[in-house]
């Protein structure tokens, strides 16, 4: 059930002791920060804590490695556990609680009622991982009804997901305001992930190539080039040259939140995205249109 560490992050298994302990919080006039996390934390996840605490009275963060978003079973199984390493990283950056719930007390009749996203998932990762949205929103649905947050916190680094969560508040009428933040970087450009340390040596060592290919891309469109094919074939271009261990699963530029082309050129934000597969990660990166060149980092900051 519900207990305190000894350092003070309260830890909360059970759903109904979540609700209470944020009713408790909003009657004592608090604001509820929240965010959602699969654990094996990392600065990406952090910098969502820390912005939830800038801006919240509570804050609130889970670690729940959601079954029904993952298409293949190994990813899930081997996807990397240490809960009292999260739940240190988590108490110095801020969490006031965090809800660690059992697969059974999300899932209490397995997957008998999920929902169905049928918007903006032909593309990039839902094309290649069907069915991955439709445990995302289901998992969000039960999450928001859990936590009841005021505010949730969702990391640009999963771009997709931050554009179908805004559409799924929207059409579920959460009372939830959305706050998308930056990626968080090594200082060599590859994107922070819990899948990163899967990857071997040499691999790592190539990793960083994802993040140059989409500046190149980005540089391209900066420097005038409108057609969505040509801004593509640029990344493919430099993925070709720079990536010899790593295979593409997909490159692509879609304006941004709508994940669409509007006609063959370019207008308006938009995101140059991809996916590449190592032996044992599949990584995912993307930058947007608004984001500085010279930032290798993190990007510019937003919110949707
Ligand atoms: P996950 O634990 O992978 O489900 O991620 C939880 C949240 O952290 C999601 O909103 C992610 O987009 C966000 N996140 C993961 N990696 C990063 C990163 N490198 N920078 C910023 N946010 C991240």
């Amino acid at each position: 059930m519900d207990k305190m560490t000894a350092k003070g992050i309260k830890r909360i298994s059970s759903p109904a002791e979540m609700t209470r302990y944020v009713v408790e919080q909003k009657q004592e006039g608090k604001t509820v920060g929240y965010v959602p996390t699969m654990g094996s934390l990392h600065e990406g996840h952090l910098s969502l804590f820390k912005k939830a605490r800038e801006n919240s009275d509570c804050v609130i963060a889970s670690v729940f490695v959601n079954p029904t978003q993952f298409g293949e079973r190994d990813d899930y199984i081997n996807y990397p556990k240490n809960i009292e390493r999260d739940a240190g990283l988590a108490e110095s950056a801020g969490v006031d609680a965090l809800f660690i719930p059992e697969e059974s007390a999300i899932y209490p009749n397995g997957s008998d009622i999920t929902v169905k996203v049928h918007s903006k998932t032909d593309v990039l990762c839902g094309k290649s991982r069907p069915g991955h949205f439709d445990g995302v929103a289901t998992v969000l649905i039960k999450l928001f009804n859990i936590v009841k947050p005021d505010t949730a916190y969702f990391g640009m680094k999963d771009a997709q997901q931050v554009a179908i969560v805004t559409s799924l508040v929207r059409s579920f009428h959460f009372p939830v305001k959305l706050v998308a933040c930056p990626i968080v970087r090594e200082a060599d450009g590859l994107a922070k992930s819990s899948r990163n340390v899967r990857l071997s040596v040499e691999e790592r060592k190539e990793a960083p190539e994802l993040f140059k290919g989409l500046q190149a891309g980005l540089r391209g469109a900066k420097l005038g080039e409108t057609r969505f094919d040509q801004l593509i074939a640029t990344v493919k271009a430099y993925y070709a040259k720079h990536l010899t261990l790593g295979k593409i699963d997909y490159v692509d530029v879609l304006n941004y939140p709508d994940l669409r082309r509007s006609g063959t050129l370019l207008s308006g934000r938009f995101i140059i995205a991809c996916a590449v597969r190592y032996q044992n990660a599949r990584l995912i990166d993307n930058i947007t249109s608004d984001t500085e060149l010279f930032t290798t980092v993190s990007e510019a900051d937003e919110s949707c």
